[in-house]
Parts: C-alpha cells; sequence; structure tokens
C-alpha cells in the first residue's frame, strides 16, 4: 500500500469478528503497575551508555486535558521508547508551567487561592497522563509555582542584575483594561486587542518596568541560528530571524524649519542612497516630537483628533503590511540635510516608535509602503535610482537628467541599482552610495552607519500575584537593594486580596510590603511586581536533570550529561517567544559558566493540531474530547494508535469517531491473532528461524515480515512517518491472517517470530498491549528489557524484480526476473518482449546499460 492511498481507520480493518477478549482497562491498569514497580522509566546520567533527551513543552495545566494534548504526548512517547529499545538512556521528564493569570482570574471569580486552583488541575492532568502509560520519570516532576523552583528565577535574575542585565526604566506599555496588567507585545493580538479578552482594545501606559536585556544577545541569537539548521523547521528558524530583525543601515537628523528650538528629528533608513527621493518625514503616533510640532501649529485643531485615535490602537509588525495606512500632516516642514529640500512633516500609523528610532523618510518611488502611503495622500514621487544599466524605468518619462525618467508612476524600484539626480552622489552604484552618504553624513555630524535591531528587550514586570516575585527591595537610604542570596526565596505572601483591580495584589498586601533594608536594617519597601512567566519556562529543562537540588539551578555535571535537548516536541504557536527567551536564557547561563553549550535544543518538532470540525480543539469552542473519557471507553492503547495513525505528525488532523472505531478493531484483531495462536508456539524457543525457513509460504511471510520492518524502523528513527508504519503494521498483520486461512505450511516458529516482530513494532505506540501480547507469547521479563529487533535483509529482499526496459532512453517495457539476474539473461528477455522487439527488429544494439536488479536501456542503431 502506498502512503497516498492510506485512510484512517480503514486500511486492513475488517468489519467483521471484532469480538475478543482484549480488555484494554485491565490490561493497562495491570502493566501501569508494573512498570512502575519495576521503576522502568526512571533514569540517572550514566556515562556508560548514549543518552538521549527527548522532551514534549510543559502543559499549562488548565481545563480539561483533550486529545489535541495527547497527541504531542503520544509522539514523544514513541521517540523515547524507541530509543530506549534502541539502547540509549532516555531522559523523558515531565512537569508543570503553573504561574499564571488563568489561575489568578479563576481565584477572583470563585473566591479560592490560585494555588487550590493550580493544584487542583496539576492533578487531574496528571491524573490523565499516567492513565495513559506515558514513560516519564515523575520522580523528576517540577512544578513552576513551588518555591523551591521559582527561588532560582530569583537567583539568575540576581546574577543578571549584577551583569547589568536585568534594569528598570520607564517606559510605554500595552496595559489591559481588563487583566489590569501590562503584556508583553506577543499578547497583543489582532492589532491591538489583549491575548485573553480578544473584545479588549489594549491602552498604552507609561511605568517603571523591569527589563531583561536580551538586545545585549541580538546579534548571537541571530547568528546562532545556523547552528540549528537541519535541527529546527525553516519555518520557525525564519520567524525567529524576523522577530529578532537586523538591518544595516544609517540615522540621519533632519532639522525642523521654522520652529524654534525644536530638536531635529532623526530617521533610520536601511537605503541612505535613496534620500535625495524623500518627499516627506513619517514620524510614530507616539513619537516624542508630535506634541511639540503640533503646538501652534495652523493644522492642529485637524489633527488632534486623529492622533489621538491612532494612539489608542497598537499595531504589530506582522500587520504592517497589509494594513490600511492612515496618516496626517503636522504643518510643520524638515530639511533634507543634503540638499537642504524643504519637505512635510507627517505622522502616519503604519510608522512604529519601537522600531528604529520612530521617524522614517518617505521614498515613495523606491519603497513599497511609502508609495502606497504618498499614493493615497498625493505626495510626489522622485526616481533617484535606477537599474544598473538600463535607462527606462517607469513612464511616461517627465523631467529627465541624462534620459533617464525622474517620476515613478505607477510602481517603485526597490532593488539596487545606480544614483541619479543625486547631487555629488549621482552615477554611484547603491552599495557604494551608501557608504559614501553614510560617511558624508557622518562628516557632517548629521548621521551615521548603524545597525538596529527589532528585537527589544524583554519586559518581565507583571503587576499580578501568580508568578515569582522579583527580589528587589528599595531603602530610602541606599536605594535599589538586591535580595541577598542567603534570603532567598522571596516567597509570595500565602494571602494576598485578589481583587482583579487597580495596583498589583502584592503592592496590596503590607505584610509583604513592609520589609528591612538587607544593608542599613531600616524601613524598607519590597518591589511588588511579579515576572513574565515566560521566565519559568525558558530554563525548566534543565532543571529536570536535578529537579530536587537545593544548592543550585542544578548540578552542571548533571545537566553537561543530559544536554543538549535531542528531541523537543510542541506547537507552532511558541515558535518565537518561548523558544526565543529560551535560547537567550541557555546563552546567559552559559555565560554564567553554568552550562557549556550554546544552544539548549538540537531538534525541534512541531506537531500539527487536533481539530474536530475544521478548528482546534479548544475548551472555549466546545469541540474537545477528553482524553480521560477516550481512555475509559476505548483503552489508552486505542487512543495513542488513532493520534498517530490519523494523519502525518507535523500535519492537523481532523477528529473522527469512525476512525477511532478503526483503531479498536485492529487492536482487537492483533489481540485475537496473538491468542488464538499463542497455547500452540508459547513453549517453543525463541528462535530466529530466518535464513532456514523452506516453504515458499514460510519465505513469504517472513519476506513480509522483514520488509516492514525495514521501513517501520526508518519511519521512527529519521522520518517520522508513524502513520505509514502504522498502516504497514496493518498490512502485515493481514498478511498474517491469509496464511491462517490458507491451512498453512507455515511452521510455529516462524510464526512465532513474525508474531513477535509485530509485537515489538508495536510496543512503542501501543505499550500496554504489547506487553500483554509478549507476555502471552511466552516471555517472562517484560518488553522493557528487550531490544528492538534488527531486520534481516536476505530475507526482505524479494525474490523477483521487475526490470524496466528502454529503448533510447524511452521506456518500451518491462521483464521479471530473478533477484540478481545477469545481464545476459536480462537482454535476452527484454528481447523477447514482444513491445520491447517492436522498437530494436531490424536494427543492431550498439550499447547496453544495465543496473541490476533496477534497469536496462538498449541503444540501438
Ligand atoms: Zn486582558
Ligand atoms: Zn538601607
Amino acid at each position: 500500500m502506498t502512503e497516498q492511498n492510506i485512510q484512517a481507520g480503514t486500511a486492513g480493518i475488517p468489519t467483521t469478528g471484532t469480538a475478543s477478549n482484549y480488555d484494554p482497562q485491565k490490561v493497562e491498569a495491570k502493566w501501569q503497575k508494573r512498570w512502575a514497580e519495576a521503576r522502568v522509566f526512571e533514569t540517572d546520567a550514566d556515562p556508560s551508555k548514549p543518552k538521549y533527551y527527548v522532551l514534549e513543552m510543559l502543559p499549562y495545566p488548565s481545563g480539561t486535558m483533550h486529545m489535541g494534548h495527547m497527541r504531542n504526548y503520544a509522539i514523544g512517547d514513541v521517540v523515547a521508547r524507541v530509543k530506549r529499545m534502541r539502547g540509549f538512556n532516555v531522559l523523558h521528564p515531565m512537569g508543570w508551567d503553573a504561574f499564571g493569570l488563568p489561575a489568578e482570574n479563576a481565584a477572583i471569580k470563585n473566591n479560592t487561592h490560585p494555588r487550590e486552583w493550580t493544584n487542583k488541575n496539576i492533578a487531574e492532568f496528571q491524573r490523565v497522563l499516567r492513565r495513559f502509560g506515558f514513560s516519564y520519570d515523575w520522580r523528576r516532576e517540577i512544578s513552576t509555582c513551588e518555591p523551591e523552583y521559582y527561588r532560582w528565577n530569583q537567583w539568575v535574575f540576581l546574577r543578571m542584575l549584577e551583569r547589568g542585565l536585568a534594569y528598570r526604566k520607564k517606559s510605554r506599555v500595552n496595559w489591559c483594561p481588563k487583566c489590569c496588567t501590562v503584556l508583553a507585545n506577543e499578547q497583543v493580538v489582532n492589532g491591538g486587542y489583549c491575548w485573553r479578552h480578544e473584545d479588549t482594545l489594549v491602552e498604552s501606559r507609561e511605568i517603571e518596568q523591569w527589563f531583561l536585556k536580551t538586545t545585549e544577545y541580538a546579534d548571537q541569537l541571530l547568528d546562532d541560528l545556523k547552528k540549528l539548521e537541519g535541527g529546527w523547521p525553516e519555518r520557525v528558524i525564519l520567524m525567529q530571524k524576523n522577530w529578532i530583525g537586523k538591518s544595516q543601515g544609517a540615522k540621519v537628523k533632519f532639522a525642523v524649519a521654522d520652529l524654534a528650538g525644536a530638536e531635529p528629528i532623526e530617521i533610520f533608513t536601511t537605503r541612505i542612497d535613496t534620500i535625495y527621493g524623500a518627499t516627506a518625514v513619517i514620524l510614530a503616533p507616539t513619537h516624542p516630537l508630535v506634541s511639540k510640532l503640533l503646538e501652534g501649529s495652523p493644522k492642529r485643531a485637524e489633527a488632534e483628533p486623529k492622533l489621538a485615535k491612532m494612539r489608542q490602537t497598537s499595531v504589530k509588525t506582522e500587520d504592517l503590511a497589509t494594513m490600511e495606512k492612515e496618516g496626517f500632516f503636522t504643518g510643520r516642514f524638515a530639511l533634507n540635510p543634503f540638499n537642504g529640500e524643504k519637505i512635510p512633516i507627517w505622522v502616519a500609523n503604519f510608522v512604529l516608535m519601537e522600531y528604529g528610532t520612530g521617524a522614517i523618510m518617505a521614498v515613495p518611488a523606491h519603497d513599497e509602503r511609502d508609495f502606497e502611503f504618498c499614493a493615497k495622500y498625493g505626495l510626489p514621487k522622485p526616481i533617484v535610482v535606477i537599474p544598473k544599466g538600463g535607462s527606462e524605468t517607469q513612464d511616461p518619462p517627465s523631467k529627465t537628467e541624462g534620459g533617464a525618467p525622474t517620476i515613478a508612476t505607477d510602481g517603485v524600484f526597490t532593488e539596487y541599482g545606480v544614483s541619479i539626480n543625486s547631487g555629488p552622489f549621482s552615477g554611484m552604484e547603491s552599495a557604494t552610495a551608501i557608504s559614501k552618504m553614510a560617511e558624508f553624513a557622518e562628516q557632517k555630524g548629521f548621521g551615521r552607519a548603524e545597525t538596529i535591531f527589532r528585537l527589544k528587550d524583554w519586559g518581565i514586570s507583571r503587576q499580578r500575584y501568580w508568578g515569582t516575585p522579583i527580589p528587589v527591595i528599595y531603602c530610602s537610604k541606599d536605594g535599589l537593594v538586591p535580595v541577598p542570596d542567603k534570603d532567598l526565596p522571596v516567597l509570595l505572601p500565602p494571602n494576598p486580596k485578589l481583587t482583579g483591580e487597580g495596583e498589583s495584589p502584592l503592592a496590596a498586601t503590607p505584610e509583604f510590603v513592609n520589609t528591612s533594608c538587607p544593608k542599613c536594617g531600616g524601613p524598607a519597601r519590597r518591589e511588588t511586581d511579579t515576572m513574565d512567566t515566560f521566565v519559568d519556562s525558558s530554563w525548566y529543562f534543565y532543571r529536570y536533570c536535578d529537579a530536587h537540588n537545593d544548592k543550585a539551578p542544578f548540578d552542571a555535571a548533571k545537566v553537561a550529561y543530559w544536554f543538549q535537548i535531542d528531541q523537543y516536541i510542541g506547537g507552532i504557536t511558541h515558535a518565537i517567544l518561548h523558544l526565543l527567551y529560551s535560547r537567550f536564557w541557555c546563552k546567559v547561563m552559559r555565560d554564567l559558566g553554568l552550562v557549556h553549550h550554546d544552544e539548549p535544543i538540537a531538534r525541534l518538532f512541531t506537531q500539527g493540531m487536533v481539530q474536530k470540525g475544521g478548528v482546534a480543539m479548544s475548551k472555549s469552542r466546545g469541540n474537545v474530547v477528553g482524553a480521560e473519557e477516550m481512555a475509559q471507553k476505548y483503552g489508552a492503547d486505542t487512543g495513542r494508535l488513532y493520534t498517530l495513525f490519523a494523519a502525518p505528525p507535523e500535519k492537523d488532523l481532523e477528529w473522527s469517531e469512525e476512525s477511532i472505531e478503526g483503531s479498536w478493531r485492529f487492536l482487537n484483531r492483533v489481540y485475537r491473532l496473538v491468542e488464538r495462536r499463542a497455547p500452540a508456539i508459547r513453549g517453543l524457543k525463541s528462535v530466529k528461524v530466518g535464513a532456514a525457513a523452506t516453504s515458499a509460504e514460510e519465505k513469504s511471510l517472513l519476506r513480509k515480515a522483514h520488509q516492514t520492518l525495514r521501513r517501520v524502523t526508518s519511519d521512527f528513527e529519521t522520518r517520522w512517518h508513524f502513520n505509514s508504519a502504522i498502516a504497514l503494521v496493518m498490512e502485515l498483520t493481514n498478511e498474517i491472517y491469509s496464511h491462517e486461512s490458507l491451512g498453512s505450511t507455515v511452521r510455529p516458529e516462524v510464526r512465532k517470530e513474525v508474531l513477535e516482530l509485530l509485537v515489538l513494532m508495536l510496543a512503542p505506540m501501543t505499550p500496554h498491549l504489547s506487553e500483554e501480547l509478549w507476555e502471552m507469547l511466552g516471555h517472562e521479563g517484560g518488553l522493557w528489557t528487550v531490544s528492538w529487533p534488527k531486520f534481516n535483509e536476505e530475507l526482505a529482499r524479494e525474490d523477483e524484480v521487475e526490470i524496466v526496459v528502454q529503448v533510447k532512453g524511452r521506456v518500451r517495457g518491462k521483464v521479471k526476473v530473478s533477484v540478481g539476474a545477469s545481464e545476459d539473461e536480462v537482454v535476452k528477455l527484454a528481447l523477447a518482449d514482444p513491445s520491447v522487439e517492436q522498437h530494436t527488429a531490424g536494427k543492431q544494439i550498439v550499447k547496453k546499460i544495465y543496473v541490476p536488479d533496477k534497469l536496462l536501456n538498449l541503444v540501438v542503431d
């Protein structure tokens, strides 16, 4: 069966005779107990073995655990189990991203404590994960809301503070009036709305905030993306690259004309060579000079309502290309420092304060966005760059210099070319003009070459309760005083007043706020902001290596053994935030001497979503299929098999009850097959019959089994085509059944070998059932003592192959020969084939090209 025609739940599944003694509830409970007793999944660093660290992103425990969640864990568990069977020392841990707003919101709503709500959810999540039999080392479980974890957030924060990587500054922030807290840029969605309140417009406010200096690592975060090529999806690498957004360009100051005391406006451009074509200077609505420019301007009355409206709406960079560009003229003019030309100063919504200097020059003839804006508002579009060697760009030409048209009418030229109409720089190629003009600006003192990043420092302050307290104290005498390490952790007060309104809950808790200064002992105040929960998830994977260390975040030697993470699995939604912060945190820890690698994650896999009715499963849409419910009805193994079978792991999966039935029937069919045969073969010694197989039937059955094993091995190891691996196992099952009904001449030893292979191939996906069948086949040790089987190349080989016959390079026929047939033999057969003969009759064969077992090409004259 080819991969294209595999339909979920239909391949190889009979519709009748599904009754069997398979009782997944009993089987699954039995083996989970055995695994726990034998401590099968508990691992420790062991330098004598190759290690493998496989990790699924840690869940935020909220709501019901549904099958959308389970897919992620099922994929990780297959990988973990296959690696174990292949002799690796596998670290496969699980924990909880337990701080965060929903707990606090639920606490406010239900008048409980966030801890209570969180722990209840953790208990439920844990129960479901255990019910599914995922092979976690539960001794390493962590919960980020516990002081034993968050004290290390505080400890690393203090190290950052010592190194100037954590600092405070007043800044404009996104403020959700419903959450009553600051939101990260990433939490502002759909062009200006709160990520949690999709109907609430985010406001802009200015307050003192704590920041971590991610920009200090901007170059490294960008350059090290190269190290992730091949291991991370290209799409994620590209998203990070864009997020970091490095631009090489120049800053240039434009003086404001006719306005006494006005500061010059500094713009950033990546194309200083186009500055002679600038027809406006455009400021971001939140640019600090806007008010000054409007003061006394004839356009003030007209402009102010427009400005107010723009300031209300925050714009996300992703939306810039497609959004409607709006702007207004301030009534003021700027002077182009290169030619003294007076150009209007505008304010527009597509210029962002967060990027560059918050001001640009508009060069409509050479920038798409500027062109669109200037066309809308009727600003001129002079051409100052033409293609190299070309003289005609746009027509109709108007005034010309050296024969080239100078006004762009219906398009822009954004490529590099040759400067025209650019004073002394005319005739220079763009790259030369860029460096010469930046040099000139620097000499004259109105500009310089500069590299900028889109990446901003990470604002980590949250005015919320349920997060890590920032370990800082303010003393009226000593100012800002870090909490000494010996006083960590700074604990959250146990009984906060949570109202969801006003200032931070910690600020409203006097027993938390009031403290004494570690330096002078005088009365002092604690910092009342808590940390963004992305801090918690930035390094949790290190803690798993040494989860209960109370002297340090972790033991460096243990981390050195387990790291890097060999395989990380999670949703594409974390492509920038979590994964970028994790990379940043790793580099900081490396510079602190705690770890010895530049990147924490060697390979990343982003799985598709589970959908129902065409949309992702989510509680708010009411389309979830509860994981526990699923396990109760069909058993965990059926649920696991289904999520792996219904679609390739990287693609979205559309939930189908019918297909689950199919997976359920298939497992019953396998159970029945083994159950029926086991009594006759259980007592046999496990011998690999292998090549000693004699009858044709035996050979054909073994061939199918080893061919399947060969494909499944590569589907597990390299390609992750779990769905096609399962389809192949289904085919093999059919083949075994067909031999049964033929009144077979297959000896019991051969039968045993094939059934064992079948069970072993299913083991990573349906581990409980496989254990049960393994035991039924007479094995006592448990599958955890068994290695992944090796396929036998000789057995897998086909006896006969089809050779494609070409005449002068065109396919003219096919012949069947036994494997390894000689060239002469193949040529003889080919020439006897009527459809080949048509093209060779009466002609002379001048050349024969033979690719053994594949192709014969005859060249005739
Ligand atoms: Zn909100
Ligand atoms: Zn003091």
